[in-house]
């Protein structure tokens, strides 16, 4: 990919060395978190930062509901093998069977994602006699055994080879990938693409078992698909014989706002679902959600993935907080206004490219101009560790590690916004300006510059925009991200 070349070929720049010696002096402060408590984390001298990327930590660090949960049944519940368990009193499955499509009525528990995806590669080829995958670029779906197969993020990073089972699909990202916005026929051709491939599994002889994917792109950098990209893609798997695995460790349980699973945002329905960690709220457990028919070809080994008396405790009460405090409904708004005062960011700091997400988890990517698109992993991983000097955590990811993540426990409000804004526009403020007189030259060190035009600081301080008409139309588009098979690629 040309911007993977990019991103290699400037090492040499003196702005780019700079940006990496300001990281040298950061890493030799590392932080020790000792405990945290709902969207924050407190260090060994009890400094508070506030958690913009602990996802797992679903309902809030240490929530105390889901703590007392786990406690008692910890006290009371046994933990045996080669028993029956009485399991007349679980609660869980019959809790969660209820945010699920009803076809979804099996379910097979785990410790965690990785084992999770492992167990539905094992269904899926046992159900369709195929052996083959097809996965989407730089996608993460855990490291174990056979699941590092699936993930190119990995075994890309580590220079093994991707194994001849394993088909990978270009993300439809439509602000650095292939086709871009502005081309109307973009997810045309991404998904013209994606027919060859999935197609020249069935020329070569060979036989496609699953398509594995997170509904919204969220490891690979945050791209969110067009509904129909998805669709579509489901559909050429089903004809190629092979059955969809939605993988929900990262946006699923109302992390998306508008819906409590990501797929059904998507207009999909999966033949498999991965739900990770965030159900146990840190705890491990994890689990398979699929049909009774796909699951039967396990037979009497269906008996291994049972849930035990803990996760059930688990389980519930983080539904329970989910429900009682309305995290869902907070994420669609909270997250909205992160968005927004994001995008406002992003006209007045030529370093932000890109401001994207759904709910309440937004990527933002960091560049060196806007107009170059160059994307500035220097400069990102300098603002996560400045930010850290702010008490903000934050984290970076995509195929050049560019892209700032934001994926707050779902407790995290709209103060926390104004707060992390605010300092995320200081530390912009104060890193140099750079520039490139010509596209590819050396950078040319200038002051920092302001756009003091297109913004000012509002009365609760937090940035607000003085051209009210441009900033209007661009919340009205942005407000259409939230419904369903809406997203910011359709209104291009
Ligand atoms: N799928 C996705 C999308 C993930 O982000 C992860 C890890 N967070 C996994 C699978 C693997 O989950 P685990 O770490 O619980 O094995």
């Amino acid at each position: 990919r040309a911007n993977q070349e990019e991103s290699t070929d400037v090492t040499n720049d003196p702005l780019v060395k700079m940006f990496q010696s300001f990281r040298l002096n950061q890493e030799q402060r590392p932080l020790k978190i000792v405990r945290s408590s709902y969207q924050y984390l407190y260090d060994t001298t009890n400094s508070e930062y506030l958690d913009c990327v602990n996802s797992v930590s679903h309902v809030g660090h240490c929530h105390p509901a889901v703590v007392k949960a786990a406690a008692a049944s910890m006290e009371r519940d046994p933990s045996i093998t080669g028993m029956d368990i009485d399991h007349g009193e679980m609660k869980y499955p019959d809790k969660l069977r209820q945010t699920l499509p009803h076809y979804l009525d099996t379910f097979l528990f785990c410790n965690s994602g990785s084992e999770a995806v492992d167990l539905a590669l094992q269904l899926s080829t046992l159900h369709t006699g195929g052996t083959d995958a097809v996965v989407t670029d730089n996608a993460f779906h855990g490291s174990i055994g056979s699941v590092h197969h699936l993930s190119p993020k990995v075994f890309k990073a580590n220079n093994m080879t991707k194994a001849d089972w394993v088909h990978i699909l270009a993300m439809p990202d439509l602000y650095r990938g292939q086709y871009q916005h502005g081309d109307p026929e973009a997810v045309h051709k991404y998904l013209s693409d994606a027919r060859q491939v999935i197609e020249s599994i069935t020329q070569s002889g060979r036989k496609l078992a699953c398509f594995i994917a997170e509904p919204m792109l969220v490891v690979p950098g945050m791209v969110i698909p067009s509904a129909a990209w998805l669709q579509e893609i489901y559909k050429m798997v089903r004809e190629a014989g092979g059955l969809c695995i939605a993988d929900e460790v990262q946006a699923g349980l109302g992390r998306v706002g508008s819906h409590f699973w990501s797929f059904q945002a998507q207009g999909v329905g999966p033949d498999i679902l991965i739900i990770g960690k965030n159900i146990g709220n840190g705890y491990p457990m994890a689990l398979v959600a699929t049909s009774r028919e796909i699951a039967a070809v396990l037979g009497d080994r269906i008996k291994e993935y049972g849930c035990s008396r803990m996760m059930d405790a688990v389980g519930c009460a983080v539904l329970e907080v989910l429900q009682e405090e309305h995290l869902m409904t907070a994420a669609m708004s909270v997250g909205k206004y992160l968005r927004e005062q994001l995008t406002i960011l992003q006209h007045k700091h030529d370093y932000i490219g890109d401001v994207r997400g759904l709910g309440l988890m937004v990527g933002l990517e960091v560049v060196w101009s806007k107009e170059s698109k160059r994307p500035a992993r220097e400069v990102a991983e300098h603002i996560i560790y400045k930010m850290k000097e702010e008490n903000v955590i934050l984290a970076c990811e995509g195929y050049n590690r560019n892209i700032l993540m934001m994926m707050p426990p779902m407790c995290f409000t709209r103060d926390n916004v104004v707060h992390l804004v605010q300092q995320l526009d200081k530390v912009l403020s104060e890193l140099p300006r750079h520039c490139y007189p010509v596209e590819g030259s050396a950078p040319v060190f200038c002051p920092p510059v302001v756009h003091q035009s297109t913004v000012s600081e509002g009365r609760l301080g937090i940035l607000q925009p003085q051209e009210e008409e441009d900033e209007e139309d661009q919340l009205a588009s942005r407000e259409n991200l939230e419904g369903p098979k809406h997203n910011y690629q359709d209104l291009d």
